[in-house]
């Protein structure tokens, strides 16, 4: 096969590596090599001369005699084309194929196959090409040699010989599926090229500067000890900011309520006398993140905040400075060796382009480089990477938990801590529920606001549509407000939603909202969360929801409202409440199909790798490709 014409078919089939194509089995195997036995109910080939043939009941029959055998059959063509006359004219010989049956004691093989190539097992395989040109893909590509070549050992080649270019169908099947063995070794593979691929795609520079400050102020400060998992992160964060010749690039995962805040702020404190700057995605979360740098923070650390229609003018100066997205507007921000983004999955792709903007910039400063600013005004950078380029130590903060399998594969292009426990236990009942549940929930509200809690109702749209079997925002307010006084309503096109939030927060019983309330704010009085709808939403952002409730330690609830309460996801989400579950959960119900709202990620889909099972094979995956690194 010619390189050009392989190339060709490597970008039909959109695959890139030798594995790649290796990991594209057959589905299934036309075997013809000849039965050793007569065994009902199996597809049977053997050689079989005609003995006689003519209509029956208008139908086509041949009579066989089966040489080996000493036997009869009789074959049934239910449409009998020319082709089938002139086949088996009568003393003919063939090898017949079909499937082995008996009718009152006369053996048949209704529609048999005449085959050519006798002696062979055929793969079959699905694809975009044609049958022959996979055929011949396969056949170049796929040698012992060249499988040797991408560091596999003899079984793991063994085992893709035998898929491709099998000697016998039990060295393959067991019981009609494929052996276990053959799937841990797909497995393995499927992870070993995939993270293969990944190798070599981090870009690392050197840092601005090595961070060492003191922890200790700040720790002893705090009115609760830090979990082991918050004193694990920051001790790797620790050992990142400490190097100079590499700018830390590390993603810490951790739940709502986990306590990223103060890692945050741990590492603000490893910056001194260095600035670092923050960032968050909405004004709210970002004056939240003040308070809290204000509360825990040392009296000596200067703290400047930046947002739309406020901006401390002492920014220049500060130490800290935390912000929204305005930081990127400012005429003039500082340099900082250290920059990070909370919450940065709820940042948009286009926002997350000017988080690296951001970032890049600060490298720039340092060279004594000029910032260039697009037409907006805002902070753009050149793409170029001058060698000797150095980038702030970067990190990131999200609560949307992962899979460790996933963290595991996307550590090798950025660090991954993952803080897996929350420093109280949440008491949160999860309830499913239709509408015959109604009154009891409405009770259960009443209740909870004449405690002086509150209570959140999320409606899956603002306004009325035949297309969804729920009351909107707009149909259910009228309801709500009717019967409480404190009733507010925003949703995510609200212009002026953060302030009702505010006021909301301060004075409100009930609060009607779409799942514009994700935006993280934190409302110490919410005790009660419905969701409307909730079948319709994925897993990840039910638990965002779920986790807006309870979070200073008051007995709460979370009801999930549906026309279908008894659906199994949404059963399995009220039992699990840590997040690094749901996210397991969420992969399993992938393909269920009533997911609705796109919040599911997109990531790498593997055909038999399961990321919320198999962390030991990803793990084990990862040390043979670290091993072939050393072997170079
Ligand atoms: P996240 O940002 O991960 O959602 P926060 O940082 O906002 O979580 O923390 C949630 C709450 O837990 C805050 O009220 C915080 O003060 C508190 N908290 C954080 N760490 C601890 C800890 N180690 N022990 C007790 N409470 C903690
Ligand atoms: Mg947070």
């Amino acid at each position: 096969m010619q390189t050009d014409e392989a190339k060709q078919l490597f970008k039909k089939l959109k695959i890139h590596t030798l594995l790649d194509l290796a990991l594209i089995v057959p589905t299934s195997y036309n075997d013809t090599t000849l039965s050793h036995a007569l065994e009902l109910g199996k597809t049977v080939t053997v050689e079989a001369t005609v003995e006689k043939m003519g209509m029956f009941g208008g139908k086509l029959r041949v009579t066989f005699v089966l040489p080996q055998f000493g036997k009869r059959v009789s074959s049934t063509f239910f449409r009998a084309t020319p082709y089938h006359y002139d086949t088996f004219k009568v003393g003919s010989h063939h090898t017949i194929q079909g499937r082995l049956e008996e009718y009152r004691g006369y053996l048949q093989i209704p529609q048999p196959r005449a085959i050519k190539e006798v002696g062979a097992i055929t793969p079959k395989y699905k694809t975009s090409l044609k049958a022959t040109e996979i055929r011949d893909l396969i056949r170049t590509f796929i040698t012992e040699k060249n499988l040797f070549d991408e560091g596999l050992d003899s079984r793991e080649v063994a085992t893709l010989m035998h898929l491709h270019f099998p000697k016998s169908l039990e060295e393959i099947y067991h019981e009609g599926a494929l052996k276990p063995e053959h799937i841990e070794t797909l497995k393995f593979i499927e992870a070993y090229n995939h993270l293969r691929k990944l190798r070599g795609k981090r870009h690392d520079y050197p840092a601005m500067e090595a961070l060492t400050g003191e922890i200790t102020p700040f720790v002893s400060g705090l009115p609760f000890s830090l979990t082991v998992e918050q004193e694990e992160t920051i001790a790797a964060i620790q050992k990142d900011l400490s190097r100079s010749d590499r700018a830390a690039k590390r993603m810490v995962v951790g739940d709502v309520g986990s306590g990223k805040t103060m890692v945050i702020l741990a590492a603000a404190m490893m910056a001194l006398p260095h600035r670092s700057i923050l960032m968050a995605p909405t004004s709210l979360l970002a004056l939240q993140l003040y308070e809290e740098a204000q509360k825990h923070l040392p009296d000596s650390v200067r703290i400047a905040l930046v947002m739309q229609g406020h901006t401390d003018e002492s920014y220049r100066e500060a130490d800290f400075i935390i912000g929204t997205h305005a930081l990127l507007y400012l005429e003039d921000l500082p340099v900082a060796p250290l920059v990070m983004v909370d919450e940065q999955h709820r940042f948009g792709t286009q926002q997350r382009q000017m988080l690296e903007a951001l970032v890049s910039s600060q490298g720039g400063h340092s060279q004594g480089g000029q910032v260039i600013h697009d037409a907006s005004g805002r902070r753009i950078t050149n793409h170029q990477t001058p060698d000797g380029e150095r980038k702030p130590h970067y990190l990131q903060f999200s609560a949307t938990p992962i899979p460790r399998t996933q963290a595991m594969m996307e550590s090798e292009l950025v660090d991954v801590s993952l803080i897996t426990t929350t420093p109280f236990d949440r008491t949160v009942t999860t309830r499913t529920i239709g509408r015959p549940g109604f009154p009891g929930l409405l009770e259960h509200i009443q209740q909870e606001v004449a405690q002086d809690h509150q209570v959140l109702i999320v409606y899956p749209l603002v306004e009325e549509s035949s297309e969804v079997p729920y009351q909107s925002l707009d149909e259910a307010r009228g309801y709500w407000e009717e019967k409480f006084d404190g009733v507010y309503v925003t949703h995510g096109k609200d212009k002026d939603k953060e302030e009702v939030l505010l006021r909301f927060r301060d004075e409100g019983n009930i609060l009607l909202a779409t799942t514009v309330v994700e935006v993280g704010i934190s409302l110490p009085r919410l005790t009660l969360i419905v969701i409307v709808g909730a079948e319709r939403l994925g897993l990840a952002t039910l638990h965002q929801l779920r986790g807006r409730v309870g979070r200073n330690g008051l007995e709460s609830w979370c009801y999930l409202f549906s026309n279908t309460p008894t659906n199994e996801r949404l059963q399995k989400f009220a039992i699990t409440t840590n997040g690094f579950e749901i996210a397991k959960l969420d992969l399993k119900f992938r393909d269920s199909g009533d997911i609705l709202d796109g919040t599911i990620q997109s990531g790498q889909k593997f055909r038999w790798l399961d990321m919320g099972e198999d962390e030991e094979v990803v793990g084990y995956a990862k040390e043979r490709v670290g091993k072939l690194e050393i072997r170079g």
